[in-house]
């Protein structure tokens, strides 16, 4: 098709073709460039600068420009090079002598500085400075490193350099202390956009803005990724670039979904969100993927609830009205929990070994949330309620018979609730001291010291993780897995597997050590936690169990397994 070859042969080159040849025209760096004209207007020049920052954001572009600039021979009222004059037209057709540029990335050794350092003792010929660009600086070996640090304390007064890198804790400071140092940033979703449709009327293609606003996602701020890809994205469509093209070419997840997804959360509608997922799911895309592309969701909405906030919402004008659609029927009271849902989901999915049961949860709890569910809150579709009774048979109707727990409304929770079975729960605060506490008393400190054993401790443990709120249902897993072993009277060890189990338990510490504290009647009870993370094989995840539970006590739930067809491996 030679329509498309030439496209393609016209767009290859973007990145180069549209690179910026004057400060006015860099794009989204702004402060910096201002900071750089005024430097040069006011003759303000150092020896040596640093330009930071990550890939593709314009630091090559802006040292090449800067060099051009002090070294033009007829610099405009506003500090821009001439682009007319001999120097100017030597640089633009790249065969100008006064710059040098030195990728580090590859050419790093000693030698490579030598041969620079070489080059730094000839004056110009034209202009008045010869200018050295050092990409990757980090890059140096040490060696090389200190064979430049000489030249750089004592350079000849036509000489500047402009050290370039993505990693500024890799130089070291005797280096960063002799430069002035500029930080560019990540360039905004809003100018990659707007720059992108500049790129596109230029080539006569038509482009919609939320096919840009993808684009510029997911180039993470660098313009020079956004131009290649915009690249790949003309060679495939052609003249006109539409969103459906460029989600289904950058193997992207559509908005859509996701508002979708919160639609049927907002209406309690868990078989439809299940149904969502499936369909994503059928269509390739990787469950965490969803996760994370839904929290980030939920993040646009919320922001979208304040007009202070509204900047910090990186999409096109007209998603942006959808998000406030959203927005508008989505109340905090309903955002805050699921943003808490489904970041908790994101941190779990990793280490979760049914993966898809994870997320299929999460929106089950994400649909529990909306306010036609809490209102009308039945036994059948809450879950924890349908926990409790598998729990409580774990218990062994121990619940019912320890002293901490009070069946009586006045301690419960959560507030009563016509359509909710009377369920005990614990008020960790209000727990009444038992009478024998006082006998048991450690004499003159007024603590309790009374003996008890591994059976016990393990049987309040559970009750403790089994009236955890909903909200933190994840503890329960790994409390349910991870039983604590007395190492001495008072002394228990709890063994898990990695790190995030260790630092979600020591996140309860402090309500969970009171609560054994009164159930066990002993002041002195202390818990180690230790990690073991060769056992990682054995962890046996527990939404497995969950929900057989769950189908086991709910028809709603067995439903769902029948009828989409879900795995509980
Ligand atoms: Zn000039």
């Amino acid at each position: 098709m030679p329509f498309k070859f030439l496209i393609m042969e016209d767009f290859i080159v973007s990145a180069r073709k549209y690179r910026p040849s004057t400060f006015l025209s860099v794009v989204g760096q702004q402060a910096l460039v201002t900071t750089l004209k005024n430097a040069i207007t006011s003759n303000h020049l150092a020896h040596a600068y640093l330009f930071c920052g990550p890939r593709g954001v314009g630091k090559t572009t802006c040292a090449r420009i800067f060099a051009k600039t002090i070294n033009c021979q007829n610099r405009t009222a506003e500090g821009e090079a001439c682009n007319v004059c001999e120097s100017c037209v030597a640089f633009n057709e790249q065969r100008s002598y006064n710059i040098h540029e030195l990728d580090a990335a590859s050419n790093n050794s000693v030698e490579d500085i030598r041969l620079l350092i070489e080059k730094v003792r000839i004056p110009p010929q034209i202009g008045k400075y010869s200018v050295f660009i050092i990409d990757e600086v980090h890059m140096l070996s040490q060696a090389a490193f200190n064979a430049f640090l000489k030249t750089l304390e004592e350079p000849p007064a036509h000489a500047l350099f402009i050290l370039a890198t993505t990693e500024k804790h890799k130089i070291i400071p005797t280096i960063l202390s002799r430069c002035q140092i500029y930080d560019f940033n990540r360039i905004g979703v809003a100018d990659t956009v707007a720059h992108l449709q500049f790129v596109a009327s230029q080539e006569g293609i038509t482009a919609e803005p939320e096919a840009l606003g993808v684009i510029a996602q997911k180039s993470d701020g660098g313009m020079r990724d956004a131009l290649s890809i915009f690249d790949q994205v003309v060679s495939f469509c052609g003249s006109t670039v539409s969103y459906a093209d460029v989600i289904a070419n950058l193997n992207v997840l559509d908005y859509d979904y996701y508002f979708r997804v919160i639609d049927a959360a907002q209406a309690g509608n868990a078989p439809e969100a299940m149904m969502i997922f499936n369909e994503i799911l059928t269509k390739g895309f990787d469950g965490g993927h969803f996760v994370s592309g839904i929290a980030a969701h939920l993040r646009d909405v919320l922001v979208c609830r304040d007009p202070q906030t509204l900047p910090l919402l990186e999409v096109g004008a007209s998603i942006g009205e959808k998000y406030q659609r959203q927005a508008a029927v989505c109340s905090e009271d309903f955002l805050y929990p699921a943003l808490k849902i489904t970041n908790q989901t994101d941190l779990d999915y990793r280490i979760s070994k049914n993966k898809r049961l994870l997320v299929e949860i999460m929106l089950i709890r994400l649909c529990q949330l909306s306010d036609k569910k809490k209102n009308e809150l039945t036994a059948d579709e809450d879950i924890l309620s349908v926990l409790q009774p598998v729990f409580d048979a774990v218990e062994e109707k121990a619940v019912a018979v320890q002293p901490a727990i009070s069946p009586q409304p006045a301690v419960r929770q959560t507030p009563p609730s016509a359509s909710r079975p009377a369920m005990p729960r614990i008020s960790i605060n209000n727990i009444a001291k038992p009478e024998e506490a006082v006998a048991s008393a450690v004499a003159g400190t007024g603590k309790r010291n009374e003996v008890f054993d591994e059976a016990t401790l393990q049987r309040h443990w559970r009750t403790f993780a089994v009236q955890l709120p909903k909200e933190e249902i994840h503890l329960l897993n790994t409390m349910q897995k991870s039983l604590p072993k007395l190492s001495a009277a008072t002394v228990f060890e709890v063994t898990v597997h990695n790190p995030y189990q260790e630092k979600i338990l020591n996140e309860i510490r402090s309500r969970l050590m009171p609560f054994l504290a009164e159930c066990l009647r002993n002041d002195f009870v202390e818990m180690n936690i230790v990690v073991d993370e060769v056992q990682e094989e054995e962890r046996v995840m527990l939404p497995k169990d969950i929900f057989n539970g769950l189908a086991e006590s709910n028809p709603v739930f067995k439903r769902f397994v029948s009828e989409f067809g879900l795995e509980i491996a």
